[in-house]
This record gives C-alpha cells, structure tokens and sequence, in this order.
C-alpha cells in the first residue's frame, strides 16, 4: 500500500456534494482506504479569474493501484461527475478536478503524469487544505507548513461542517 495526497477542486454545482459522492467512489475505484480528509475550503479562482470561486479539499488514502492506474481512476472519477473536458478552457470552471499532489516518495516526470504535482507549491489553495490534513509531510524536499509562511492566503476561507 502507498500513501497518496489528492487535491479536490471545484467550481460548477454543489461542490460540496461533489466532493462527499466522489471521495468514497475514489476509494471504491482504487480500492483504498481513507486515512484523511480535510474541511472544505472557499478559494478565489486562480489562472483564470473571471470565474465563480472554488472549493478546494485534500485528502489522504492509501492504495495498491500504481500511479497511471490511479490517475486514469481519477479521471473516471471526474467525468462520472459531470466534467467534460472537450468543453472545458485552460484552468476554467469545472465541477471536478483531482490531481495526485503526491504518491508515496516516488517522483515521475512523463508527459502525462508530473509526481509531485508541479505546481502544488506555488498555490495556497491546495497547501492550505494539505497543511490541515499533512502539514509536516516532505513532498520532494518541502511542507506545507514552510511553504504557506510565505504565500498569502487572502480570500480562503475554511467552510463550516456539513452534517
Ligand atoms: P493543473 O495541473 O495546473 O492543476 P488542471 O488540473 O486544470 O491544471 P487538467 O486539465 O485537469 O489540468 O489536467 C491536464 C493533464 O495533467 C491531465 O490529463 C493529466 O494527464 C496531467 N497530469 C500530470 N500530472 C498530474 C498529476 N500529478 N495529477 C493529475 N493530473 C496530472
Ligand atoms: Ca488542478
Ligand atoms: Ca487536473
């Protein structure tokens, strides 16, 4: 089994309920075991900034699935709700997003699948979830913890439970 950090993101519809459907169908999908979820997040858009706000979450599992075999899953995962990637513009809105931040200590660079998630440093709104569930973990050589020391995190907001 290897631990992995995935980062949930969304801005089309009930994010929200996006998110409590989509985390236990990953888990089915990749067979794995949920050791960690954080609270939801309010985050302003970023890239793209004439759009609605996201929802950012983070989660941590373990799985036996390899790491192409995760992320096709995720893939599935993301069109089962509702995304469509051929209507879709470049960091635009989208009802689901899963990216792999991390996947054991393992380090790929293919052209298809970048582990760590590249850009996983440069943006609060993955590192703040990431900081609630795995604020000391060393993804390549840092934490979320160091790197939100020096990054803003106007504008995010953590959200209330939901029961
Ligand atoms: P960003 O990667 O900057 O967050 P994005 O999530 O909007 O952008 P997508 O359109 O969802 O980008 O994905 C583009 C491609 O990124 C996917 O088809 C996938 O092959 C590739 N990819 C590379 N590394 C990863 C990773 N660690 N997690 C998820 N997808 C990845
Ligand atoms: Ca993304
Ligand atoms: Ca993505």
């Amino acid at each position: 089994m290897t631990e992995v950090l995935i980062a949930l993101g969304g801005n089309v519809g009930d994010v929200r309920q996006t998110f409590g459907r989509a985390i236990p169908t990953i888990c089915g999908m990749a067979q794995a075991g949920l050791l960690a979820r954080s609270s939801d997040y309010q985050t302003p858009a970023w890239g793209n900034e004439e759009q609605p706000p996201f929802i950012n979450a983070c989660i941590l599992i373990d799985t036996d699935l390899d790491p192409h075999a995760l992320l096709f899953s995720l893939h599935k995962v993301e069109k089962k709700f509702g995304r469509d990637r051929a209507k879709e513009t470049h960091w635009g809105p989208r009802t689901l997003d899963l990216d792999i931040l991390a996947y054991g200590d393992e380090r790929i660079d293919q052209p298809g699948l970048t582990i760590p998630h590249p850009r996983l440093f440069e943006r609060a709104f993955v590192l703040v979830p990431l900081a609630e569930i795995a604020p000391d973990r060393v993804i390549g050589s840092q934490t979320a913890r160091e790197v939100l020391k020096n990054l803003s995190v106007e504008g995010i907001s953590r959200l209330p439970d939901r029961n």
